[in-house]
């Protein structure tokens, strides 16, 4: 870092200055190797938020995060194919979409991450499984992959470890929701872990990083040019974040529905959307030749239980507990349980997924910093989606967790993020749109 003093760059950054790509390399190297501290690297977060990042700055960056670590390469009989979501409420649709595109003879090497402000991660999800491990070295991923057709693990010293580090920080800094530092984290563990075909599930709404179609496309052309400049096949589906997705939110409780989603009992919304996106990844790597065909080919490895048989597969091998899949008290209790009552009768105009996702870390269902622990029990089954009719005193779900003094106000915040009203509203769509 000997030619650039990081409180320069910052300054550069907070004025609005296009960093170059030396900067930008300089500035990543010098964090990960200790000589910039967190609170320096903060303030750059919060700068790239408020004045954004250009093309080649993006293409820097996601390349400092590739070099920070390994990239693992697969033989090119392999079809190497991974899904990533923008972030959401409810979102647990990699943890069927990988055991069943396993099933069907794709190879996913999925490097997931942890929650993400109000949102939930991949990694805390599958570490309601005791024992189960998420940190791999590079070899030790590539054989899982290999061996099993997937693995799903966490970003590590050798795999995107800058993405890891400030990933925890964004998390806890309010600097997720910048299309920059999101294409940066997205791509680079994608590019990283050597997939050849990828599926973004972009997420449009009140519980997404995007809130509008119009911001979602202009993500969405960042990922695919980052993903094509480094020879991926890249796929956008924009899905409907406006409504939690399924019922459960919550750690282990997302668990537990991905499990009874592999034992043949999905709920509509879910299975809707896993079964788009892995016909994307079938289609793209030429496994099937129409979304009809694909679909077909899914519903076959849910209903012979090869899908289940995969996970089981994957508990075992990345060491959790595969008892899990019959007791599902493994995988957290909850000593408090409230119901989630409606006030008034009528349609459901509007929810505030993101201030579910928020009321949910109260009771540690998600991080405040990052040396938070996570309660795997603690999260809601909620029901009603936008457009449903309830009537006062229906219940809108369950808040289950471990931390009675702040349960009550937590049910408010959950309460409150319906809007409730006697106009009838249709149904919205789940899939917006397929680029
Ligand atoms: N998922 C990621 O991996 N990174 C982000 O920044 C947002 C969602």
């Amino acid at each position: 870092m000997s030619n650039y003093n990081p409180v320069e760059l910052i300054l550069a950054k907070r004025r609005g200055q296009t960093l170059s790509p030396g900067e930008i390399t300089q500035f990543i190297r010098g964090f990960m190797a200790g000589r910039i501290p967190d609170y320096q690297m903060s303030a750059l977060l919060m700068a790239i938020y408020f004045q954004g990042l250009e093309a080649s700055e993006i293409a820097a960056l996601t390349k400092s995060y590739i070099d920070s670590g390994s990239s693992l390469s697969f033989p090119d009989a392999l079809l190497v194919a991974d899904k990533h979501s923008t972030g959401g409420v409810g979102d647990k649709i990699s943890l069927m979409l990988a055991p069943i595109a396993a099933a069907l003879g794709l190879s996913v090497p999925m490097i997931s991450g942890r929650g993400l402000g109000h949102t939930g991660g991949t990694l805390d999800k599958l570490e309601s499984i005791p024992g189960f491990r998420v940190q791999y070295g590079i070899d030790e991923f590539k054989s899982l992959v290999e061996k099993h057709g997937f693995a799903l693990v966490g970003q590590s010293d050798e795999l995107v470890p800058a993405d890891r580090r400030i990933y925890a920080l964004r998390d806890v800094t309010a600097t997720v929701e910048s299309p920059g530092l999101i294409t940066a984290s997205i791509m680079s563990k994608k590019i990283a872990e050597g997939s050849r075909h990828l599926v973004i599930d972009l997420k449009v709404g009140s519980g997404a990083f995007m809130p509008d179609l119009e911001h979602a496309r202009e993500l969405a052309a960042l990922l695919v040019s980052t993903g094509e400049s480094f020879g991926q096949k890249v796929r956008v589906v924009f899905s409907n974040m406006n409504s939690p997705l399924g019922l459960a939110v919550g750690n282990g409780l997302e668990m537990i529905e991905a499990i009874e989603y592999l034992k043949g009992n999905p709920l509509p919304d879910t299975k809707l959307l896993t079964t788009e996106l892995v016909s994307q990844l079938l289609i793209s790597s030429s496994l099937a030749s129409d979304s009809g065909e694909a679909a077909k080919l899914i519903d076959g490895a849910v209903a012979s239980g090869k899908a289940l048989q995969k996970l089981e597969e994957i508990i075992i091998a990345q060491g959790g507990n595969p008892r899990v899949l019959q007791d599902y008290s493994l995988m957290g209790t909850a000593s408090c349980k409230l119901p989630i009552v409606a006030k008034d009768s009528g349609y459901i105009q509007h929810i505030d997924c993101r201030a579910i996702g928020y009321a949910l870390v109260r009771v540690k269902a998600g991080r405040m910093k990052v040396s938070d622990q996570i309660d795997y029990g603690a999260g809601a089954l909620l029901i009603p989606k936008i457009g449903d009719y309830v009537r006062a005193g229906d219940p809108l779900g369950e808040l289950l967790c471990n931390d009675s003094a702040q349960a009550p106000s937590v049910v408010e915040l959950i309460r409150a993020a319906y809007r409730i009203a006697p106009e009838p509203l249709p149904r919205e769509e789940l899939i917006l749109d397929i680029l």
